[in-house]
Order: C-alpha cells, then structure tokens, then sequence
C-alpha cells in the first residue's frame, strides 16, 4: 500500500470514531478520555497524539511535525468549547501557549454562577451518579467505557464527562450527600 492510500484509511478509521454531528456542535471522540483530565490521545504518524490535533492537522492538511507537540513552531490547538473531547474543527483554534493563558483567564473570570455547566444536573441526579458509581468492581479505572464508569455516566444523565468528573471527585454539589 503506498503512502497515500495509508494515509486516507488512517483519515478514514479516524472520522470513524468521532461523532460527528452538525457544524455548530461539538464532535466527541467516541472511545472516551484516555487520561484523567479528560484528553484522549491515538496513535497518529507514528506517536501517541491528542485526538483534537490530529482533527487540526487532517483539517489544514498537514502533518503534526515537531515532537515538542506543537503544530508548528509555536502553535497550539486550543478548544472555542471547552471541552477536552469534542474534535470538531470549527471549535478548534490555532493558536499560541500566550493566547492560551489569556483565554483561560478571562473564562475563569466569567465561568463562576449560575453559568457553571455543573447546573444542568439536579441534586436527585447528582446522588444517582455517585450511587451507581460506588457499585462498580474494585480496581476499575474511572475513565474506562464500562457500565458504571464516567462515559456511560456521561451519556445517560446527558453532560459532558468531566461535570461527571467533578461530581465524582466532589468539586462540584459538594453539600449533597
Ligand atoms: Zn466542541
């Protein structure tokens, strides 16, 4: 098989496991998180590679070059959506570790009230959560996509798997018991 052809199936078996929905909305990656923080990575161009910037490179064409995990000198993806799994590219911004730093500043400025994603949830669900949380067998990975675990969590309750996260680990709705 020569290279091109290699490439386009890679292309291929990547779109495969996105969910890709409208132009607006945010494209999960279906696999789920491979790390604690929500990111998930898949093998790409011979390395370990976040599913968003290999979205970016098959997006603009272009391979993923430096082995400092940037784009190109000096560039980084960054999400419009806040959210770790969503490759969709028209929630993705090229962009430098700077323009990184300030975003997050002014959304940790505006991201506190009643706008906290973690609203969504009711007290009642948040209880739910963590009671089908706790029947899980022990040893199991919090991330991994099996029954009791934060994906189907995540699918059934309707929110994004780090609110699960965060109810989880008690960051959020901390008074309900
Ligand atoms: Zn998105």
């Amino acid at each position: 098989m020569n290279t091109w052809k290699r490439k386009a199936r890679a292309v291929k078996r990547f779109w495969s496991r996105v969910n890709i929905k409208g132009k607006n909305e945010c494209w999960l990656w279906k696999p789920g998180p491979t790390s604690p923080d929500g990111y998930a990575q898949v093998w790409w161009e011979g390395k370990g590679e976040m599913v968003h910037r290999v979205s970016m490179a098959i997006y603009l064409g272009r391979p993923i070059l430096s082995p400092t995990r940037k784009l190109d000198q000096g560039e980084i993806i960054r999400h419009r959506c806040d959210t770790p799994l969503c490759t969709n590219p028209n929630h993705l911004l090229l962009g430098t570790q700077a323009d990184n730093i300030k975003d997050r500043d002014t959304k940790g400025r505006t991201c506190k009230g009643t706008h906290r994603p973690a609203a969504k949830l009711t007290e009642a669900n948040v209880r739910s959560i963590r009671k089908i949380y706790k029947k899980r067998p022990k040893g199991t990975r919090m991330n991994k996509p099996w029954k009791y675990g934060m994906p189907s969590l995540a699918r059934k309750f309707g929110v994004h798997i780090s609110i699960i996260d965060s109810v989880l680990k008690q960051k959020t709705w901390k008074h309900v018991h």
